[in-house]
């Protein structure tokens, strides 16, 4: 059976699967992040209540009747 193996290029680390190599070459990523930085220095219960804030904001504007906005 033959075995695919997916070598880094940083590091010459071999992989089986190109998925493991992919999550590895991201511990050589130096650029900016990939991912939005969501707590910017708040703590995770801040970031949790502004989450919760913005979910009932949204669901306050989609309760607004459709009707009313149409005329
Ligand atoms: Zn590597």
């Amino acid at each position: 059976m033959e075995v695919e193996i997916h070598q880094c290029d940083k590091c010459d680390k071999v992989f089986n699967y190109g998925q493991a190599l992919g999550g590895h070459k991201r511990t050589h990523y130096t650029g900016p992040p990939i991912c939005r930085p969501l707590n910017n220095g708040r703590s995770e219960m801040e970031v949790a209540a502004m989450a919760a804030a913005e979910v009932v904001a949204r669901d306050f504007d989609l309760n607004e009747p459709v009707e009313e906005v149409l005329l």
